[in-house]
């Protein structure tokens, strides 16, 4: 609808700056990927996101990219962390959604015929849905520990060991996080929701590795064809939700003279500098800090699910976190920029951290082959591990795709499928067991509503923003 688009090489479409745009604007799409991009509002909402203050070298668009609250899913925004500002709808209302996963040393082989055990076991023992609790339930004191040490206080409590810490963004542990600036009303929500995995797009899959495409960097991953892996994907719950909320409602009592600038109120941000800035920053990382403790939780429990299913101790099995990265995230990072060292809140939404080889962030045992990415699909399509790739620092403050990306909305996705035929359809044609709390969400979830992964990958590793390492098919799948 009138907004133009130029070819800059294969791969890489710029919307040139116009008006009030302080930057360009880039989507990283093949051709095919583009035409579905340009369903929706995501192009606009691109543009849109060139008029915040700080924009640094142009707004992004990964290849998985589509509409979102006020700034894509699959957007990334690098603002000046000095003289820009931040933004919470531009980091989204699951603060810190990411996905982890871990290995095993068991084969297919091994799995088949247990699928419906384990499927079981997994739903019966992992709390999932709108209600439902968490692994585990305690009082504002607790929350508030979790939001300012996050992992850290999962080893202390028995729910991590050592290791996993090493193998997650931040060690587990954001700084300068202040559970003082999250509300009472988010950390009640948060009480017995430590542990969950929430509903709708928040999973836990059981895959097997079908493919390793580069030796050398599975080997380092410690990933091989036929191994079983776990893969979560869950973020911070009603806390992170009502945290965004919180602070949106802030921004429009605190920086109206901001607001009124930009073209879209749902891109509403605090400037760099100012006391709310800095109170957003500290409750967001306090809710990165809860997403982290959630996931770890959720790992730490399928361990214990894994050992009384096949009546082996997780050691035995292998059981180590391979990663865990954030997908809904704003960072303050240091970038080089025309030469020149800058300070930027990185904002990731919907898209992922993917550091290069070399870069002192990647886990010492991933340091020399780049840091892991985790790029899920869909439950009855392929899921990928990339590896940060070369041009990532220069083309995308380090980043990469997170998904396949919706291609239709959830009530589209009602109209077109029932929920109890496609878990039918996935367990006759693929020896797929799914297990939901509601047919509804298999119905909103269906393969057919998210688009085509490996177009989405094959377009990463092209640019060389996250190289393909391995990819990996469902066997279970639990979901809210
Ligand atoms: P988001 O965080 O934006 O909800 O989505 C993350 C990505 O997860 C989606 O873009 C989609 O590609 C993928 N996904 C959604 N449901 C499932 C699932 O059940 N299994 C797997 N492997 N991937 C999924
Ligand atoms: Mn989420
Ligand atoms: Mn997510």
């Amino acid at each position: 609808d009138g907004i133009t688009l130029e070819q800059v090489r294969e791969f890489v479409w710029e919307i040139p700056q116009e008006g009030d745009m302080r930057t360009p604007a880039r989507v990283l799409a093949s051709e095919s990927l583009l035409e579905e991009i340009k369903e929706d509002k995501t192009l606009e909402q691109l543009k849109n996101t060139t008029h915040l203050p700080g924009i640094t070298n142009y707004a992004i668009c990964m290849p998985d990219g589509h509409q979102g609250y006020g700034f894509p899913v699959g957007g990334v925004g690098a603002l000046d962390a000095e003289n820009g500002c931040i933004s919470p709808g531009a980091v989204g209302y699951d603060i810190n959604c990411g996905v982890r996963m871990m290995r095993t040393n068991l084969t297919y082989d091994e799995l088949q015929g247990r699928e419906e055990e384990l499927v079981d076991s997994l739903f019966a023992n992992i709390p999932s849905g709108l209600g439902g609790g968490g692994i585990v339930e305690a009082g504002v004191d607790t929350v508030e520990e979790i939001l300012e040490r996050g992992v850290d206080w999962a080893l202390e409590n028995g729910h991590a060991v050592e290791e996993d810490l090493l193998h997650c963004e931040d060690e587990g542990m954001r700084a300068g996080a202040d559970a003082d600036k999250v509300s009472q009303k988010a950390k009640d929500r948060g009480k017995n929701q430590i542990g969950s995995l929430g509903s709708g797009n928040h999973f836990l899959e059981v895959q097997r590795v079908t493919d390793v495409f580069d030796d050398d960097v599975g080997e380092a991953f410690g990933l091989e064809e036929d191994q079983i892996v776990v893969l979560i994907h869950c973020g911070s719950r009603g806390l992170g939700h009502q945290t965004c909320n919180d602070y949106l409602r802030k921004i429009e009592q605190q920086h109206q003279g901001l607001l009124n600038q930009l073209p879209d109120k749902e891109l509403a941000a605090a400037p760099a500098g100012s006391q709310l800035a800095e109170d957003y920053y500290a409750a967001m990382n306090a809710a990165i800090n809860f997403a982290w403790v959630n996931r770890q939780l959720i790992m730490h429990r399928t361990r214990q699910v894994f050992e009384r299913v096949f009546d082996r101790s997780w050691e035995e099995m292998d059981m180590h976190l391979l990663y865990d990265v954030a997908h809904n995230i704003a960072k303050k990072e240091t970038h080089t920029v025309d030469g020149e060292e800058r300070e930027l809140y990185v904002h990731r939404k919907g898209a992922t951290r993917a550091f290069p080889a070399g870069h002192p962030e990647v886990p010492k045992a991933y340091r020399d082959v780049g840091q892991p990415v985790i790029i899920p699909g869909s439950m009855g399509a392929g899921s990928y591990v990339l590896r940060g790739g070369e041009n990532s620092m220069d083309l995308t403050f380090g980043s990469t795709a997170h998904g396949a990306g919706r291609l239709m909305s959830r009530t589209q996705a009602k109209n077109e499928f029932w929920g109890g035929d496609v878990q039918q359809q996935l367990e006759e044609q693929d020896r797929i067991y799914v297990k939901a709390q509601s047919g509804a969400t298999v119905a909103e979830e269906a393969p057919g509503v998210y688009k085509d992964v490996d177009e989405v990958v094959r377009v990463s590793d092209a640019l060389g923003i996250g190289d393909k390492v391995a990819r990996t098919f469902p066997v279970c799948n639990i979901k809210g």
